[in-house]
């Protein structure tokens, strides 16, 4: 029982490296067009475009659920908030709106999580900020779109002041 929570936060940073490792093999250009085109269609994305995906792309992004549950011992709930958290963070990728609070910015979570300007950036310039929930693999690999922190910061201060 004591490993029901830790099991969705291991479950979601191996999530996060099977989903950006994919997600760069989908935008191979052999491989996009075919594939992952579909998703891209939404320059500027709303919560549809979250699910909106070529049968190929949704077998392979449904396949973690498998890896998961091979690699993890996982409980029913520790499944069902995987599931959910899932679900929440990539609606709130595709949202097409900042919706983080103020202190965001100067938190340990702006230094390691995607937000929906994140994401909304790889939709609008189709390269780069591959990764689902964390920055840690883009950072790692170089593939953070250098102008993340200035667009975000635009349009906090935008709704901020
Ligand atoms: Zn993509
Ligand atoms: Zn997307």
């Amino acid at each position: 029982m004591w490993f029901i929570i830790p099991a969705v936060i291991v479950s979601l940073i191996v999530h996060d490296t099977y989903f950006y490792w994919m997600h760069r093999l989908l935008h191979h250009p052999k491989l996009f067009k075919y594939t992952h085109l579909v998703h891209h269609k939404s320059v500027n994305p709303s919560p549809w475009a979250s699910y909106s995906f070529h049968f190929f792309e949704a077998i392979t992004e449904g396949a973690i659920l498998l890896v998961i549950v091979m690699i993890i011992p996982m409980h029913g709930i520790s499944i069902g908030l995987f599931v959910l958290i899932g679900f929440m963070i990539n609606v709130y990728g595709h949202l097409g709106y900042e919706v983080t609070p103020k202190w965001f910015r100067n938190s340990f979570l702006f230094e390691i999580s995607n937000t929906s300007t994140y994401h909304n950036l790889h939709h609008s310039k189709f390269k780069g900020n591959y990764s689902l929930y964390f920055r840690f693999w883009d950072k790692v690999m170089g593939t953070e779109n250098p102008d993340y922190v200035k667009e975000y910061d635009r349009i906090q201060n935008q709704r901020f002041g």
